[in-house]
């Protein structure tokens, strides 16, 4: 992936420190052998060593987390922008159902932020690793040049992440069939309405809780538990926003669905607009047979029912009901490359 460019640079002086410093910051869990994990040997060979268990799949995910597109430096602070780039990641595991085995960091950043802008991401991103017990098993780790006019070279974070679930159990969005329930996990609209915030007055420091947009919290447990018990027919993370992520599983299961506008958990924050359409919520959805005793609870997170899935006809892919009304839902929430 590297290109002769970046390559050079990755090899200039000071990134054997950047290395050192993200090693010393790396939590126990990358040392402590196959006893727990999968992870044999973490970071400081060529390669991470994994030994994956019997009768279990290894399932993958990678995000990239760029400045100026997935946050601002001016509105998040750095244990918010570590928090986010490994939340993403554990949010598409916690949709399979998958248990995290090991996390993958590659970094782009700029000299002036080797100090203590890398600590407080370091911070952000080991807390929320120690909390689910994801050990930081390597990585890379490039200067990032100065751009046009000399501004400032811009941070890129690159996570890989590894998990395991046992074998053919991942929960996939290709299951929901006609007559489904569709639910989601705790509450939506919050991401997008803090956001809106932080561009008001931006946030310091790092407080964890009550922040939906600065600290998600992936909801691995309720993945887990849905996997476990084998509740649910098809499952996405809601990352781009409910309105496109439902469209996504629609597609994948050649259904159709309906979802109820006075059934969404709103959060108490947010309109119902950013609802349906802000993203950046890290909520499970997922769907069940009609005759599937769904918990209120999963894992410790709310569980709402806001739909159901229908046949698949002609468009739209996506209806909601208001008002004793139905529209068609158009998919309005995050798309790189959309032409505006
Ligand atoms: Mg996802």
């Amino acid at each position: 992936m590297a290109g002769e460019r970046t390559r050079k640079q990755a090899k200039a002086p000071g990134e054997r420190e950047l290395i050192a410093a993200i090693r010393l910051r790396a939590n126990h869990l990358a040392s402590s052998g196959p006893k727990e994990g999968i992870l044999a040997f973490g970071i400081g060979d060529d390669c991470a060593v994994l030994r994956p268990r019997r009768g279990e799949d290894l399932v993958v995910t990678t995000d990239l987390s760029l400045e100026n597109v997935h946050f601002r430096r001016d509105w998040h602070p750095p244990q918010s922008v570590g928090h986010r780039c490994l939340a993403r990641g554990l949010s598409d595991l916690a949709a399979m159902g998958a248990r995290p085995e090991a996390a993958f960091l590659s970094l782009a950043l700029p000299s002036e932020l080797t100090g203590s802008w890398l600590q407080g991401f370091l911070d952000g991103f080991m807390a929320l690793a120690e909390r689910h017990r994801v050990p930081l098993a390597g990585g890379d780790t490039a200067k990032s040049p100065p751009g046009a006019q000399k501004k400032g070279g811009l941070v890129v974070a690159d996570i890989v992440l590894l998990g395991s679930v046992p074998k053919g159990k991942s929960l996939l969005r290709s299951g929901a069939r006609p007559g489904d329930v569709i639910y989601v996990t705790g509450s939506l609209g919050g991401s997008a309405a803090e956001l809106l915030e932080l561009g008001r007055r931006p946030a310091r420091g790092a407080a964890t809780t009550g922040h939906p947009h600065l600290y998600p919290e992936p909801r691995l447990a309720a993945g887990r538990k849905l996997m476990r018990r084998g509740l649910a027919t098809g499952a996405i993370d809601l990352s781009d926003g409910l309105s496109t992520d439902l469209a996504h599983l629609c597609d994948e299961s050649r259904v159709s669905a309906e979802i109820d506008a006075e059934a969404l958990p709103v959060d108490g924050r947010a309109s119902l607009e950013q609802a349906l359409h802000g993203g950046e919520d890290y909520e499970l959805l997922f769907t069940a047979r009609p005759k599937t005793v769904v918990p209120r609870q999963l894992g410790g997170v709310s569980v709402h029912a806001i739909g159901r899935i229908k046949k698949q006809g002609r468009k739209p892919l996506v209806e909601i009901a208001r008002d004793g009304k139905r529209t068609a839902l158009a998919a309005a929430g995050w798309e790189h490359f959309r032409q505006a």
